[in-house]
Formats: C-alpha cells, structure tokens, sequence
C-alpha cells in the first residue's frame, strides 16, 4: 500500500487537517519488478548465442585454410542456431513493442489448417508423423493471418518441448460449428493451480520453470495477443503431474459467403 499525503495548515500555520489517499500499488510492483527480471534475462539470453557465435568465428577463423571437413560444417550449424535463436528472441521484443503500441496489423487469407499445423511441427525440427502429430478435422480451411497463427502454434510446441522434455506432443483440430478449437497437448510436469492465472501476463514465469529453464515470459502473453486480436480465446488445461493442453478457438468464417 502507498500512502500519500498533504496537511492543510491555518493561518497560524498549525497543521490542523491531513488529506490523503492510499493506494494498492502491488500490482504495479509486482509489475516493475517482473520487468526488471525481465531486462536481466533478456540481456543475459541475447549474451548466450553471441558469446556462442563468436567462439565460433574465431574457431572458424583458426581453421580457415585447412580443407574443408565435416568440423567446418558443424560449427556453420551450431552458428546457423545461435543466429536462429537471436532472431526469435529480436522478434518477441519486436512484437511486445508492437503490440504495447496497439499496432499489431492481420494480413488474412484462406489456408488449410491441417497444412499450417504441419508446418509448424517442422519448423521447429519436429517430425509430424512421430513427435508431433495432427489429428480432427484436417480438411478444415481457416480464414486468419496464417503467420501469426503459427506463431501462436509455435509458441505452445516450444513450450512442450522446453518443459516436457521427451512427452509426446499431439495437436487437434475441433470443429465446433462456428468456431475451431486447436489444441496441443503434452505430459509434462503441467502448471501449478496458482500460476494458471498469470501464464498469459507479460513477463511472467511461473517459479517451476524460472531456475530450470529460460525464457522470456513474453511467448503466451504475445499468442493471447494474437488469438485476442483474431476474435478468439485462448487458455490452458492442466493438472500437475499429468501435462498440459494449451488451446485456442477462433471463429468460423463461411467461405461461400466470401
Ligand atoms: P517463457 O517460456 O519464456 O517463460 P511463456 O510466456 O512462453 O514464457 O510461458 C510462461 C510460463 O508458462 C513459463 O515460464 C512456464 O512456467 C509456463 N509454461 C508454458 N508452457 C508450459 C508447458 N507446456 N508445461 C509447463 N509449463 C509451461
């Protein structure tokens, strides 16, 4: 609580009336301090795959003239991934930003969702017949900004893999009428009943995750951004011990009438 205050003092100069206000102000703390974290982790993960990248240049630097063998590759790879993850970490600041701007812009088109499900899976080096597979309604075509929604996608299956390491992944598509409802699923450790709230708030992170693992806090708070600017709702079911669903629905929109 913040207590602020002023006295109204007489002509004698006696303070003879205090009049103030107080205020709740947890929730900004709480605010400023997960933005404080915040700055602190992302300096940090930007540190890491530049730190990476340039032992890898100078290693690569050292080896030039020797022929080139299946080290040179390698360590081209390991500089590739290093690159990859600063511009995912660039492109959530980027977003954040964006979005805090209220200028997050849809680009909409028809597509199919089985297809754009798929799409994810490999993008992150998944294969969808075994890690990651997509099941319901594959012919189901989806009026939405198809990138955006990947992102969305991509967001929860990077999640699975970070916090339920080894779990199969599943994904399905559930036609409801007038609405789709995309899912994916794992069997990881699940999401403690006090942090269910709080996952979709920028920043945060619940504490099973922030020593072990790290991240940013912003990959749910963007998809809800996403899903939200689509008309959709986005949320989480999930019992401790037995994994976690992340879902999104999004209205139907009737091709005929197009
Ligand atoms: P980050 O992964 O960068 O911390 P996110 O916004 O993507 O940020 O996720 C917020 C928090 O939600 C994570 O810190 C983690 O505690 C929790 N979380 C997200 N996905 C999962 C999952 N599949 N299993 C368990 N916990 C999860």
């Amino acid at each position: 609580i913040a207590a602020y205050g002023k006295a109204r003092y007489d002509d004698e100069g006696v303070a003879r009336r205090i009049v103030g206000m107080t205020a709740d102000i947890t929730d900004r703390k709480t605010f400023e301090r997960r933005k404080d974290d915040f700055l602190s982790i992302a300096s940090h993960e930007l540190k890491t795959p530049l730190t990476s990248l340039k032992a890898v240049l100078q290693f690569l630097n050292l080896i030039k003239d020797q022929p080139f063998t299946k080290r040179h590759v390698q360590l081209i790879e390991q500089a590739n991934r290093s690159m990859d993850k600063m511009g995912r970490l660039m492109d959530d600041l980027l977003h954040v930003n964006r979005i805090s701007e209220g200028q997050l812009q849809l680009q909409k088109t028809w597509f199919n969702s089985a297809r754009m499900l798929e799409g994810c899976c490999s993008s992150v080096g998944l294969n969808a017949d075994e890690e990651c597979a997509v099941t319901g309604d594959l012919d189901l075509e989806l009026y939405a900004d198809e990138q955006r929604l990947g992102q969305v996608v991509i967001n929860f299956i990077t999640n699975a893999v970070k916090y339920a390491p080894g779990s199969p992944i599943s994904i399905s598509i559930e036609n409801l009428g007038d609405q789709v409802k995309i899912t994916v699923a794992d069997n990881g450790p699940g999401i403690p009943e006090e942090a269910k709230s709080q996952i979709f708030d920028r920043y945060f992170r619940a504490s099973h995750s922030s020593n072990e693992y790290t991240g940013l806090g912003l990959g749910l708070y963007i998809s809800a951004e996403i899903v939200k600017r689509h008309n959709g709702r986005i949320g989480v079911h999930s019992e401790p011990g037995k994994g976690s669903s992340f879902w999104f629905t999004l209205p139907l929109e009737d091709r005929s009438k197009r």
